[in-house]
């Protein structure tokens, strides 16, 4: 039943993989979960090191499963790095603060968190704990993959297994060998290639009960009065089922919608690698509303593969033309965006559910980039830099060519540059203005026919709420005209 898959240079544990549609028997699990690379230490009290990363979970971790069959006992680490802590806001921060304080419980507090430089801390841990070989899930973002190249150049070998990934980036090929670059011929290749059955869970009872003096937990709250969902593989798996059995049916209907939960909210668990997307995969039928959310972990994956061919994407232009254009610099009209006070309702309250949740609605998220770069006309890094530090599902490679894809100078097939109409997108995925009422207080008081525009209602500003910052009309044409100055045309495609 073990499938190998060509050119694979690692040593993965769990080669078997299943194709759409081809489910494998729930016994095939533990098959997985046993299939592993030779044990050349166990028995003489030998020891591993699993360097936990973006892979914070017990269940369906074929790397743990690695370390745990490479040695009689594992040092589960997580090493923080305060540079990284340092650029990330308080949400991502305490939602990671709450993720160990969870890993840790479910490995029976024996979870190791020390301060430093990864290079530092691993040869001192090496060291001291008499590590034989250290276990990684494999990185493809650019600071990972740099990362773990450096540590490597130093002589500290990592053993890499399997990837946050259904299926791990580059894999995916078009018949030529070259790489996709647009989604939809991804998607059909990458169904066709399928993704292994989820692995089994790890024996928490291996874990080595680290010194005390390495169980440094940060102490990062939310800040005061903020809606921070629930982090850890347990809330995780609990939110995955309630949304499997409550919500995934109606999910073509109801994903478009911000003022509903109608998505899974998963991508925070996702990011970190609390529950795997195998693990998600796995559940998914045939349903219309199935194949739609598949397609969505599939986008996931496809920015990833883009991402791993184009590392320079992560903060330069897809579409190199685009870095030609005239911009504005940001200055207080960018200020007034961030904190959610451009005078469009939509577009203020998708930036209020940012800034107090630590996640935005993906409508919304199109809906303020296209009005940042489109209507500012600012670039769009500056806007990914804000999300990076407010998102707790900050992934460099969904949120740089998410950001993209809206700007127009991304992985976007279609023939059109689209601009997004703040008041139409309002009217017609929050025609209600449930959303706008929930996070922009000073609108609650209109009713449904005026709260997209008030400046046409004479109490649309009684409870002091901001003038329009730009007039949507006059920047459209602004946008098409700089747009025109760079004679920009699509990337050539040729998938
Ligand atoms: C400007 C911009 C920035 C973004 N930044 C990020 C980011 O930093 N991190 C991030 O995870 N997603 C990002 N996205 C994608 C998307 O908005 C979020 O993944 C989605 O809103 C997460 O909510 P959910 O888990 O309820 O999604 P659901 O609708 O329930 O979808 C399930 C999963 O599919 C994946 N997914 C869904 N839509 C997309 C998409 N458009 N692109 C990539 N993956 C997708 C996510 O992993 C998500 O958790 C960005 C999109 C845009 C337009």
């Amino acid at each position: 039943m073990v499938l190998r898959e060509g050119g694979e240079t690692s040593n993965p544990p769990d080669e078997g993989r299943i194709g759409f549609g081809g489910l494998l028997p729930r016994g095939f699990e533990f098959e997985i979960a046993r299939v592993s690379p030779p044990c050349k230490n166990r028995g003489m009290g030998s020891r591993s090191l699993f360097w936990f990363r973006r892979d914070l979970r017990l269940q369906d971790n074929p790397a743990l499963l690695a370390a745990m069959d490479a040695a009689d006992e594992v040092l589960g680490l997580f090493i923080m790095d305060q540079e990284i802590a340092d650029r990330a806001g308080a949400f991502r921060n305490a939602y990671l603060a709450d993720s160990l304080r969870a890993l840790n419980e479910s490995m029976n507090g024996r979870l190791a968190v020390i301060w430093g430089d990864p290079q530092d801390v691993l040869t001192d841990v090496i060291a001291r704990y008499s590590i034989s070989s250290v276990h990684v899930s494999e990185e493809f973002a650019p600071y990972g993959v740099a990362r773990d190249r450096d540590l490597e150049e130093a002589g500290i070998s990592l053993v890499k297994t399997g990837s946050i990934y259904a299926v791990a980036p580059g894999r995916v090929r078009k018949p030529d060998g070259t790489n996709y670059r647009v989604y939809t011929p991804f998607y059909r290749a990458w169904l066709t290639h399928g993704w292994r059955a989820p692995a089994g869970m790890a024996d928490a009872e291996r874990f080595l009960a680290p010194k005390p003096t390495d169980q440094l937990f940060p102490d990062w709250k939310a800040p005061e009065g903020a809606d921070l969902q629930s982090a850890g593989e347990v809330a995780a798996l609990r939110r995955w089922q309630a949304y499997r059995d409550e919500g995934l049916d109606e999910y073509d209907q109801a994903r478009n919608i911000p003022g509903i939960p109608g998505t899974s909210r998963l991508s925070p668990h996702l990011r970190w690698g609390e529950i795997h997307p195998r693990t998600i995969l796995a559940e998914l039928g045939d349903s219309s509303a199935h194949a739609v959310f598949r397609k969505e972990i599939a986008w996931r994956e496809f920015y990833a593969d883009v991402l791993h061919h184009y590392p320079q994407t992560s903060r330069d232009y897809y579409a190199p033309q685009f870095a030609q254009m005239r911009y504005d610099e940001p200055g207080e009209k960018f200020e007034r965006w961030c904190e959610g006070k451009t005078g469009y309702p939509i577009v203020d309250a998708a930036m209020r559910q940012l800034t107090s949740e630590g996640w935005m609605h993906n409508r919304c998220r199109m809906i303020v980039a296209s009005f940042l770069v489109k209507d500012l006309h600012i670039e769009w890094q500056h806007g990914a830099k804000f999300f990076m530090k407010y998102l707790i599902d900050n992934d460099v490679a969904s949120n740089s060519h998410g950001w993209q894809w809206t700007a127009g100078c991304g992985t976007d097939a279609s023939p059109y540059y689209r601009v997004f109409n703040p008041v139409d997108q309002g009217k017609r995925f929050d025609g209600e203005g449930t959303y706008i009422r929930k996070y922009v207080p000073e609108l609650r008081h209109l009713p449904a026919d005026s709260i997209h525009e008030p400046w046409n209602f004479l109490d649309g500003y009684s409870f002091g709420y901001s003038k329009r910052i730009v007039d949507h009309a006059q920047e459209r044409l602004e946008s098409l005209a700089r747009l025109d100055e760079i004679k920009a045309r699509k990337p050539e495609y040729n998938a």
